[in-house]
């Protein structure tokens, strides 16, 4: 592994790859990719040792978008192959990314049983309500009464899916919202997120403003949580379950300890690589 001190100080824009994204123009998207090259470069990663793990979505087109080592997954298990990449490489710092339809409805169980493992990587999830890469269907976080979607013409009718509380529950062990209007702001939880031992989870409202335009609005409301963060599940829950969704910043942080692979799983990681390396 390349030290810190060795590493000549990078920019954001060296973690960034040539492609160029193919999001709408005006995406939230488009600031979290700033957001996390942001934060590489504020903790001047190694590239060689980083990792962004993705599964299917707009969102989850950020490996293609970074310079680091990547994997554009299959839908829903970004944290399953994040998890198999740390746990066999715990020297790397491994970020997923991806969007709330990938994380919370076909990744659903991964997200729960990722917080409840606690294996040291951050998890970024840029929420904007909607599944934008399939053209705008109603998604786990989308409110009741939203009723711009062909399938759902009444609504869905049912309460959304609240990550932060059930992240909460579940064992994350740090837990924060940013927003992709304040991409410094992200960064800096993006940042606080990697140190954190542990499974952090950053939640980044980002605006999908080509099947939720009203989403540009967030920006009027969006502010920082009026508390500090707190390590007090209990105090923590009952934020996380009454706030409005629009509170920024770190919401609580944790001290579980950090899920390492026990000794037969290592000697079976260390028979895996053997087979790779003959
Ligand atoms: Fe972004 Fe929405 Fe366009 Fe996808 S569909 S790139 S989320 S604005
Ligand atoms: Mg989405």
């Amino acid at each position: 592994m390349t030290t810190e001190a060795a590493t000549p100080k990078r920019t954001a824009k060296e973690y960034k790859s040539d492609y160029k994204p193919v999001w709408c123009p005006g995406c939230g998207d488009f600031s979290v990719l700033s957001a996390v090259t942001k934060a590489m470069a504020e903790m001047n990663l190694p590239r060689e040792d980083c990792a962004v793990i993705s599964g299917i979505g707009c969102s989850s087109r950020i490996p293609a978008y970074t310079s680091v080592y990547g994997f554009h997954g299959i839908h829903g298990r970004a944290l399953a192959l994040a998890t198999g990449l740390k746990v066999s490489r715990p020297d790397l710092t491994v970020i997923a990314t991806g969007g709330d339809g990938d994380g919370f409805s076909i990744g659903g169980n991964h997200f729960i049983h990722a917080c409840r493992r606690n294996v040291d990587m951050t998890y970024v999830v840029m929420d904007n309500e909607v599944y934008g890469m399939t053209k705008g269907q109603a998604s786990p976080t989308t409110a009741p009464d939203w009723d711009k979607s062909k399938l759902t013409p009444q609504g869905t009718g049912v309460n959304p899916f609240n990550p932060m509380a059930v992240a909460l529950a579940s064992g994350a062990n740090f837990i924060a919202r940013g927003f992709s209007g304040d991409p410094n702001g992200a960064a800096k939880l993006i940042v606080e997120g990697i140190k954190h031992p542990g499974f952090s989870l950053i939640q980044i409202l980002s605006p999908c403003v080509t099947f939720r335009p009203e989403q540009r609005d967030w920006k009027g409301v969006v502010r920082p949580a009026p508390v500090e963060a707190t390590d007090d599940s209990a105090r923590a829950a009952r934020r996380l379950m009454t706030d409005d969704g629009f509170n920024t910043g770190v919401l609580y942080y944790g001290h579980r300890k950090v899920y390492e692979p026990k000794l037969e799983e290592k000697a079976a990681l260390a028979d895996i690589e053997q087979g790779f390396a003959i």
